[in-house]
């Protein structure tokens, strides 16, 4: 199974990809997880990651490419298939992923959309930045990355949509309750 998981950040998506993960035995493919771990490790592609995620930007698509490549190429990937988490975000990668799994003869089967409305997100990610201490969970950037979200990588939902992939999920309620939700679709 090969799915693309969407949403604003603080939706939830983590959590749920990783049931799904685990149900499905099937890579949770996170690119911000990625980054967060080249930038713990100190490589030059953390610390090329690092300004634009302290900001709440999008980190540079060849950056991003490259990892995926690598990733979406190893054995698991190719056997199992995969959930991709935080990637595409954007509609040049999205069409960099088409090409990529078009060149290998793979496909998506469906991209799920987790939808909460702003000030939940709001809330929910300043809690997390009590709790967890992540740099980029400020109130400012914050604000930012939910005006990326929807300017920049929103489109892609309309563009998988298109493709006739597209399933939407509410994001607000009981984690098990939105997990049954995603299986639901899954199934
Ligand atoms: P996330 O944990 O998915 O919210 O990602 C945290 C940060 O990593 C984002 O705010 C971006 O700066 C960066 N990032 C993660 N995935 C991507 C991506 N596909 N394209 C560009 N930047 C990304």
């Amino acid at each position: 199974m090969r799915l693309i998981f969407i949403g604003p950040p603080g939706a939830g998506k983590g959590t749920q990809a990783k049931k799904i993960s685990e149900k499905y035995s099937i890579p949770h493919i996170s690119t911000g997880d990625m980054l967060r771990e080249h930038r713990k490790s100190g490589t030059e592609l953390g610390m090329k990651a690092e300004s634009y995620m302290n900001k709440g930007e999008l980190v540079p698509d060849d950056v991003i490419l490259d990892m995926i490549k690598d990733r979406l190429s190893q054995d698991d990937c190719r056997k199992n298939g995969f959930l991709l988490d935080g990637f595409p975000r954007n509609l040049e990668q999205k069409q960099a992923l088409d090409k990529l799994l078009n060149d290998i003869g793979m496909s998506i089967d469906k991209v799920l959309v987790l939808e909460v409305p702003d000030d939940v997100l709001t809330k929910r990610l300043l809690n997390r930045a009590k709790k967890e201490g992540r740099t980029d969970d400020t109130e400012d950037v914050i604000k930012n990355r939910l005006k990326v979200y929807h300017d920049i990588t929103s489109p892609i939902i309309d563009s998988y949509k298109n493709d006739g992939l597209v399933y939407t999920v509410n994001g607000v309620g009981d984690i098990d309750d939105i997990f049954g939700e995603l299986l639901k679709i899954l199934k």
